[in-house]
């Protein structure tokens, strides 16, 4: 391993908008703790949470300075104290998320529930930077033919979309699936998923290219809502009156209404954001005529990663890419993800310091 102890780093000093994102080229590099390993980084996929702790989130604090980036492909490199695999040399692709591994939630396998979680890029120093480390047990080894940038565009969208999906949705063949904001990193892996398992999706996207990115990866039914107001009315058009089986939610205020009129009998609302903000109304008639089921999601267990990853490394499920940025354009690429102008994931690689 090299002697040079200093890395390249997005750190972010205060929250802000994109000119808080400062490349120090002389970071100092993590250095393993034990049981942790150092990953040299091949790629990072960026995501609303790097927005979110660039800007600073009410109640949630985030320890400064920091660097963000929680979707982290790469190599490793070295090994701490009591650690001996996965081998050095060994690509893999990180679980972003361990919990204190003594506390009630941890002992049921539910770290995203413990109350002193960690979180790569939000809690602790994440991806857009040469190196990073973390438990060696969050480490997941690649196939060697998968590429860095390919891993990093899964763990935090496809696992968030496993659970939504799989685990609290209940997914069934021939379920009716509704899949708001389908242009999303969650939503074009839970559009991925619910067609694994057999049922029908109806794509909802605020553009044609994103609903015509949406057909191509097996969306049956495709609604545009921002120029089809009534589109909880076309849904039940689409299902003759019956409504939905399932929504997968996580533009929140925006969409929370239709989301639920949209709903047949025993319909299953299932919701891991609100992108649009936090507050909106419900209508409770709905709720108890139709015996609707609300169902909160909020992150993946590690079992839940494995299993999501694994099927995407036998080519079940495909990371969508929709562009590949050295860490330079940090501040471009944060603002493509910002102006909601991409259908899938926008990855960071730090490339070498000449490679800009
Ligand atoms: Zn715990």
């Amino acid at each position: 391993m090299s002697q040079r102890q200093i890395m390249r780093a997005v750190v972010i000093h205060r929250h802000g908008g994109p000119e808080v994102l400062k490349l120090e080229a002389s970071w100092p590099r993590p250095v393993p703790g034990p049981g942790e390993i150092l990953v040299k980084v091949g790629a990072c996929g960026l995501n609303y949470l790097d927005i979110f702790a660039r800007n600073g989130m009410p109640g949630e604090e985030v320890p400064l300075p920091l660097i963000t980036g929680g979707d982290i492909s790469g190599t490793v490199v070295a090994h701490g104290q009591n650690v001996t695999s996965p081998a050095l040399g060994t690509p893999v692709v990180l679980d972003p998320n361990w919990g204190c591994g003594a506390c009630e939630y941890c002992h049921d396998g539910l770290q995203l529930s413990c109350l002193s979680g960690h979180m790569l890029g939000e809690r602790d120093d994440g991806g857009l930077a040469e190196f990073v480390k973390c438990p060696a047990t969050q480490a997941i080894p690649m196939p060697p033919e998968y590429k860095f940038e390919e891993a990093a565009a899964l763990p935090i969208t496809f696992g968030t979309a496993y659970r939504m999906v799989i685990t609290r949705g209940q997914v069934r063949p021939d379920d009716v699936v509704v899949i708001l904001g389908a242009g999303g990193g969650v939503g074009i892996a839970a559009l991925q998923l619910a067609k694994l398992v057999g049922a029908r999706v109806i794509d909802t996207a605020s553009t044609e290219k994103k609903l015509e990115c949406a057909r191509k990866l097996g969306a049956d039914y495709l609604v545009n809502y921002v120029t089809d107001k009534e589109w909880d009315q076309t849904i039940r058009k689409i299902t003759a009156k019956r409504g939905a089986d399932v929504v997968i939610e996580s533009v929140g205020a925006a969409s929370w209404e239709k989301s639920i009129r949209c709903l047949g009998k025993g319909g299953r609302l299932v919701t891991c954001g609100a992108t649009s903000g936090p507050m909106a109304t419900t209508d409770i008639r709905y709720v108890f005529r139709r015996e609707l089921n609300i169902i909160g999601s909020d992150g993946w267990t590690h079992n839940e990663l494995r299993r999501v990853i694994g099927l995407a490394f036998q080519r079940k499920l495909a990371p969508v890419i929709h562009s590949v940025l050295p860490l330079e354009k940090i501040a471009e690429a944060e603002q493509l993800l910002e102006d909601r102008a991409v259908f899938g994931k926008v990855i960071i690689t730090p490339g070498a310091p000449d490679a800009a």
